[in-house]
């Protein structure tokens, strides 16, 4: 590959989706940065105040056949080359079954210096803006963040293991899955097991649903909830409504 100029990248975490959860020093990196490539899921009204920058979208979007991972390292890599500084801005942390790594390692082999920008998670502030702690003294003492899918979009054989699962149960892309999740706590006598879903954490079109084992599915149908979502499953889900806490998403403007 051509090499025009220094070549640097930052990865960056855009955070769960409201604009202002990007850190301080990932705000600096895209306004350094030459190039920016985002994903789906980044909020782009963040975008606005780049559109100097080369913008290229690299998620997934309905109707749009989406790049391979291989195609997003080489094409990061190209850019880089060509203009300099590369921002890989993926939404909540990069390193959270965000495929970071694998782009750090691709970038390493051609010895391009790489820069990481860790992010809000939406695996932790998924709940939170849902008004759930994913500990609380007297309730959770851990918590697991798991991914329903697993590459190749085939689901984690590991589901199975959740019923007898201490502590706070965080789902990632597991709305497909929330039945046959729902399902394996009935099976192990846990219909009452606290369930909670949030869709669109800490966005004007957040949903947040509570159920049981039995309710969750009829609920979220229902609610007419859509991805992206997050599933919480423990008893820290009935600390929700506990207190009121404010609502306060960003406004656009
Ligand atoms: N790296 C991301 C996760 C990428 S996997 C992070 O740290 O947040 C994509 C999954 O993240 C989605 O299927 C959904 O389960 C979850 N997710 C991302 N943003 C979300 C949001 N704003 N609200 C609810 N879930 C979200």
């Amino acid at each position: 590959m051509k090499r025009n100029k220094v070549p640097k990248i930052t990865l960056v975490g855009a955070g769960p989706g409201d604009p202002e959860l990007i850190t301080i020093k990932g705000y600096k990196a895209l306004s350094s940065a030459d190039v920016i490539l985002y994903d789906a899921l980044v909020n782009e009204t963040l975008l606005r105040d780049f559109q100097d920058k080369k913008l290229i979208f690299v998620g997934k979007r309905k109707g749009i056949t989406p790049l391979p991972q291989r195609e997003i390292n080489q094409l990061m890599v190209k850019k880089a080359m060509e203009f300099g500084h590369v921002v890989r801005l993926k939404g909540g942390d990069p390193f959270v079954f965000g495929r970071g790594f694998e782009e750090v390692q691709y970038a390493a082999a051609f010895s391009i210096p790489v820069e990481v920008v860790p992010g809000i998670s939406s695996a932790i502030s998924g709940p939170a803006f849902g008004g759930i702690p994913v500990t609380h003294r007297g309730f959770s003492t851990s918590f697991t963040v798991i991914t329903a899918t697993c590459s190749e979009g085939v689901p984690n054989g590991n589901l199975k293991k959740l019923p007898s699962t201490e502590g706070t149960i965080v789902v990632l892309m597991g709305l497909g899955c929330l039945e046959k999740i729902a399902e394996l706590f009935q099976a192990e006598g846990k219909q009452n097991q606290p369930f909670a879903v949030v869709s669109n954490a800490s966005l004007p079109n957040q949903k947040v649903v509570v159920g049981t084992a039995n309710t969750i599915v009829h609920r979220v149908r229902e609610a007419n909830v859509k991805a992206p979502a997050i599933i919480v499953i423990g008893e820290v889900v009935k600390l929700k409504n506990s207190v009121i806490l404010e609502e306060k998403s960003f406004v656009l403007n």
